[in-house]
């Protein structure tokens, strides 16, 4: 390809996406005047993964301040090519303890968190890093009480101490909670119950600690019930970025 060529193409992309940057506007202020919610309180992340560092930069261009990864494979080298925009870098994948010094290194939030190890690692390189890293506990809502997700998540049961712990860990701040809908179990294909359930957890996680008040909720095909439920946060990807290659 020719430099032209390129940037033609880097032109159209940035068209597409700013197009439906503002579908999903459009469908973020709907819901929050629907739900008589400040379109404010609900802040979009987008969900990146999978997609090159090329669409992050055209996104910030276009006026997007959060987005999102899953995997630090992807993740790191597009974080580090992207260093210099004014982008919060969130953290929502499966995370295993030997990735935790990477992920350190460029997210600001955590979003999964979902065991004592975890939590122990992450202070550990927060501190070490001298980060302040935030942290969402990941909530699986088709858990046991005191079970995991298939996803990862811990059950409703098991919130209150995995948030004391990360309110006591050193490089740490506790910020909320995070889900994903379930697809089975008692609430699969109830979306708005289950987001509602995730805000009856996050009422009671902020009796104790009041400042862990984000809401992770919501994604391309349940924004809606999301806000009408309370979220604070949606996450966002095939409705900004386009439908995904493959699993993602
Ligand atoms: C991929 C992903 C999203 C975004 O999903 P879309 O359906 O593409 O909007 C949100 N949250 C998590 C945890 C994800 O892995």
């Amino acid at each position: 390809m020719t430099d032209l060529q390129d940037l033609q193409g880097l032109q159209g992309r940035k068209e597409e996406l700013a197009t439906n940057l503002g579908t999903v506007e459009e469908r973020i202020s709907a819901a929050c005047a629907t739900a008589g919610r400040k379109r404010e309180d609900v802040t979009l992340i987008v969900v990146t993964k999978t997609y090159p560092a090329s669409d992050v930069r055209l996104l910030a261009e276009l006026g997007v301040r959060h987005v999102a990864e899953n995997r630090d494979q992807d993740a790191a080298p597009k974080a580090a090519d992207c260093a210099d925009l004014p982008l919060t870098w969130h953290f929502v994948g499966q995370l295993q303890t030997n990735k935790v010094r990477s992920v350190v290194s460029y997210a600001d939030l955590v979003q999964s968190v979902d065991r004592a190890k975890l939590v122990t690692a992450l202070s550990k390189e927060a501190v070490r890093a001298e980060r302040e890293l935030g942290c969402l506990l990941q909530v699986a809502l088709d858990a046991e009480d005191d079970g995991r997700g298939e996803r990862g998540g811990i059950g409703p049961g098991a919130v209150e101490e995995l948030a004391a712990r990360v309110a006591e860990a050193p490089g740490l701040r506790l910020d909320g909670l995070m889900t994903v809908a379930p697809l089975t179990g008692a609430y699969g294909g109830r979306q708005q119950a289950a987001f509602e359930r995730l805000m009856d957890l996050s009422t009671v996680l902020r009796a104790a600690h009041p400042a862990a008040n984000m809401v992770s909720a919501g994604m391309s095909s349940d924004l809606e019930q999301a806000v009408a439920a309370g979220a604070t946060h949606v996450r966002v990807g095939t409705a900004v970025l386009g439908v995904r290659p493959g699993l993602g």
